[in-house]
């Protein structure tokens, strides 16, 4: 939870910063990852009103800018719902606000889970219009539901869009990383089976526009494009107020101690333009570097899309936690699925 203190301190820089940045079209917050009903009466209100201010302060408009907080919506429906009702209440003109359920496969049995909190999910989906679901990819996760089951749960119980992270740090990398090789088949059997059912879902288009990108006009020069845009109009900060580049890989992943990156800066710090301006340089070097150690890398069809997404992430944890395989193959799952998309890609 952040102080509200560091909570005015980090609107007041990212609201200055908005400001600086021309062309902006759309405007996201999202509050995650912890479940905020669980929080304090009244936090999710105020997080929501500094969010709706900071896009309407902007002048931006339109139906792509947004607020969106995470919860897990457990917890008794008679105590669930009014707090959804609550926080619905706050919701201005212009500025909807809409619930991320986080799902834990590992805790939580997805039949069960869908049933007891059927009426939470329909509430949400009543209340804020769309709901959206997000989860943490391991290997005890991918044991715990099929990609289909889980693609069952999602249209079962409405969720518009799902999010599938895979975030390997240290703590975390033997059930990521290490278990390569099934999270790979998992990725892409989820691909097949959400794309044949239009389930709306996080890492295809990203790897889409990345090879549709490199088709058009391959090159450094347009990594270095993509690569400033993204430092400096995606952006995460935690609650000591430390601002990351945050790229996108199997979901998203940021420049933070937990995946072997320095912040950019803190709010304390001064403005986030002149960070952000001195920060793209050092990013786009970092990303070359991460690939280039990398012996598959090299030599690789992919390198140019792969340097516009968040796998260079894995390529440092790997080497962090003892180095990449020898050989040819791509040290994780990004070949498999850049393969996948390859020839959809090619074909539009
Ligand atoms: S797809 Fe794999 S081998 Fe190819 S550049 Fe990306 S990480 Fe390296």
């Amino acid at each position: 939870m952040m102080s509200e203190d560091m909570l005015e301190r980090v609107h007041g820089r990212v609201a200055e910063y908005v400001g600086t940045l021309e062309g902006l079209k759309t405007i996201n917050i999202t509050y995650g990852i912890a479940d905020h009903l669980m929080m304090p009466d009244g936090y999710v209100e105020r997080l929501y009103r500094r969010g709706a201010d900071l896009v309407l302060g902007s002048g931006i408009s339109g139906g792509e800018c947004a607020v969106f907080f995470t919860t897990s919506v457990i917890g008794r429906y008679e105590k669930v719902a009014p707090k959804l009702e609550r926080i619905a209440e706050t919701i201005v003109e212009g500025v909807p606000l809409y619930p991320v359920v986080v799902l834990d496969p590992c805790k939580l049995q997805l039949t069960e889970y869908g049933k007891t909190y059927a009426k939470s999910f329909a509430l949400s989906r009543t209340l804020f219009g769309k709901v959206d679901l997000t989860l943490n990819l391991s290997r005890s996760a991918i044991r715990s539901m099929t990609a289909k089951e889980l693609c069952d749960f999602a249209s079962e119980h409405g969720f518009s869009w799902l999010t599938v992270n895979l975030a390997p740090t240290r703590q975390n990398y033997e059930a990521t990383l290490g278990a390569r090789a099934e999270i790979q088949d998992w990725l892409l059997e989820f691909a097949k089976e959400a794309d044949a059912r239009s389930i709306a879902y996080s890492y295809g288009p990203v790897m889409r526009r990345s090879l549709a990108a490199t088709t058009i006009n391959p090159g450094d020069f347009v990594i270095n494009e993509v690569v400033f845009e993204t430092t400096a109009k995606s952006l995460q900060v935690d609650h000591h107020g430390n601002i990351m580049f945050k790229a996108e890989a199997i979901g998203d992943v940021f420049h933070g101690e937990r995946f072997g990156y320095k912040p950019m800066g803190n709010v304390e710090d001064g403005p986030i333009r002149p960070m952000v301006d001195v920060a793209k340089h050092k990013i786009s070097r970092a990303i070359v570097q991460d690939h280039l150690k990398v012996p598959a890398c090299r030599d690789c069809q992919y390198l140019n899309p792969c340097m516009m997404t968040g796998f260079h992430t894995y390529n440092r944890m790997l080497g962090e936690m003892g180095g990449w395989p020898k050989g040819d193959g791509c040290p994780h799952v990004a070949k498999a699925l850049f393969n996948h998309y390859a020839a959809e890609v090619a074909a539009a």
